[in-house]
């Protein structure tokens, strides 16, 4: 059977029930992050709560996790440990969304929970005061799995004029970014900005600088939102770092890191050391940085290889890249451009953390 990306929304007539009133009761959308990286949510009913809710007064919930790949069938539950609230941009009023982390019956984190782990790294370093400013590099699918605005046969003309394009045939579906954009300030989320990328129905977003542990939780739930506006419209999010081969740029998820000593005045040497670490630990980052990388990391398009560990200021061919304005500067950030578009970033920015501090066990 042919598929179509034809699409008929029914947003017209959501709206009416989006005005109802609630009766003293909220939604609140428990969000968490499967065995595939990709967002599961579901939704309970809460009593309205004066000054709303903090994690601490939410309670906690579960799953069944033999139908996420994240628990075996017969000990499926899986519990949801709320750890960050957000407004929520689609149920509007005092709705919220619900950020969890998994946790097994026995008490112990759940295997794709990344982000206990993060934390504990983060709130041992905290000293450091780390930033983050997360890339996220997407492409969006028509429901027959093609990018968005592809012609049904062959290719579109090669890269070049798609790159911040402006105008029909460079880009599409520029819709869902504004939704999303727009969504994202409404949720508290520290999105910093956004252009079209370079392959034709690729994109951007960026979160940050965050400090800790909140760069994973804001980009999860950038993630979540962006899932959900692309459902209204029609569309699909693929967070593949390799979409198309050959001559067609991969996504990534580049990582922008600085601690207080890198943004002060002589912080370049700062900098430097903890390239130095970074250079020691190559394989270790790679291994958290995403799968299907290899496809990506090919020293070509914008790329470093992925078996060797390589800086440079202004060079976008490195797996690590110092800002020409910082090297000007001699303090700021760099660059990590090796994690692939559909890493965790728990996993990114923890061994960012461990490599240049130390484990959290020590
Ligand atoms: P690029 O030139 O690589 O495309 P972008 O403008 O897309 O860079 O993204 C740069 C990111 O770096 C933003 O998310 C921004 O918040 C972040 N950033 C800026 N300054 C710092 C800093 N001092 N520490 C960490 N992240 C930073
Ligand atoms: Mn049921
Ligand atoms: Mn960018
Ligand atoms: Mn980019
Ligand atoms: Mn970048």
């Amino acid at each position: 059977m042919a598929t179509t990306d034809s699409f008929i929304s029914n947003a017209a007539n959501l709206q009416k029930y989006l005005s109802l009133d609630q009766k003293g009761s909220i939604m609140a959308e428990y969000i968490w992050i499967d065995s595939e990286l990709q967002v599961r949510s579901k939704v309970r009913t809460l009593k309205a709560k004066e000054g709303g809710y903090s994690p601490s007064d939410l309670p906690i919930w579960n799953f069944d996790g033999s139908s996420t790949g994240q628990a075996p069938g017969d000990n499926s539950d899986v519990y949801l440990k709320p750890v960050a609230v957000f407004p929520d941009p689609f149920m509007l009023g005092d709705n919220i969304l619900v950020l969890s982390e998994c946790w097994n019956a026995d008490g112990t984190p759940n295997k794709f929970n990344a982000r206990h782990e993060a934390a504990k790294l983060m709130e041992l370093h905290a000293a450091h005061e780390p930033w983050f400013g997360l890339e996220q590099e997407y492409t969006l699918l028509g429901l027959s799995d093609k990018p968005y605005g592809w012609p049904v046969n062959g290719y579109p003309a090669p890269q070049g004029p798609y790159y911040c394009g402006v105008g029909g045939g460079k880009v599409v579906m520029r819709d869902i970014v504004i939704a999303h954009y727009k969504a994202c300030l409404y949720a508290g989320i520290k999105i910093s900005g956004t252009n079209a990328e370079v392959m034709p129905a690729q994109w951007e977003f960026q979160v940050g600088p965050c400090l800790g542990i909140e760069q994973g939780d804001h980009l999860w739930i950038a993630r979540y939102l962006l899932a959900r506006v692309a459902e209204e419209f029609g569309a699909k999010v693929s967070f593949e770092p390799k979409p198309i081969p050959g001559d067609w740029n991969g996504a990534g998820l580049h990582t922008n890191f600085s601690t207080k000593e890198m943004r002060e005045e002589g912080g370049m040497k700062h900098i430097e050391a903890a390239i130095e670490k970074l250079s020691k630990r190559h394989s270790e980052h790679i291994a958290v940085y995403g799968k299907g990388n290899e496809a990506r990391l090919t020293g070509r398009h914008e790329t470093g290889s992925i078996d060797s560990f390589s800086y440079g200021v202004a060079n976008r061919g490195a797996s690590v890249r110092i800002p020409r304005e910082v090297a000007a500067k001699n303090y700021g950030y760099f660059e990590d451009r090796r994690p692939a578009s559909n890493a965790d970033p728990y996993l990114i920015t923890g061994i960012i953390m461990e490599t240049c501090f130390g484990p959290a066990d020590k």
